[in-house]
């Protein structure tokens, strides 16, 4: 017989502090951005496929380089070129370990530059999910075209 179980009692899902799926990846982006060691911008990049984290990427120096942190940046044009970027990062890392990010979708703290947004692009990633704009306006028109979703999520602080 099965054990009969108490029905459980009916709480909104804001009262009960349960976050939506595009929050719970958004606020897990933001968490992985603070290993950022580039402050000029911390960024942090998930990649999911069906409400699974597949990789994770922050923006920082070469294994094995100082960390602008540490050693100041590179500047070149106005932009620090030390690090890799965070959505490289989190494909880098998919590849490290032979993960399959094909058909996936990546939120990322920041919209992507131009560089990383060709590398979504034919990584086969369907959507991007982005908290605040950043530099490149190429990226909507582009992703348009090429049938990418690009929503923006406005970032969540905590109550
Ligand atoms: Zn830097
Ligand atoms: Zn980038």
């Amino acid at each position: 017989m099965a054990a009969k179980r108490k029905k459980p009692r009916r709480k909104s899902a804001a009262k009960h502090g349960r976050v939506d799926w595009n929050t719970y990846f958004m606020n897990i982006a933001r968490e992985v951005a603070s290993r950022s060691t580039c402050d000029r911008k911390h960024v942090g990049a998930v990649i999911v496929r069906e409400k699974t984290i597949l990789s994770t990427g922050y923006n920082g120096s070469i294994k094995g380089m100082p960390h602008c942190d540490e050693a100041g940046h590179m500047m070149e044009d106005g932009h620090c070129v030390a690090t890799i970027h965070a959505e490289a990062n989190a494909v880098i890392q998919a590849a490290k370990n032979g993960v399959r990010i094909d058909g996936g979708e990546i939120y990322v703290t920041a919209s992507p530059c131009w560089n990383c947004f060709k590398m979504i692009a034919n990584a086969g990633i369907r959507a991007i999910y982005y908290g605040e704009f950043y530099r490149d306006e190429r990226i909507f028109s582009v992703a348009r075209k090429l049938g990418i979703r690009l929503t923006q999520i406005p970032i969540k602080k905590p109550d």
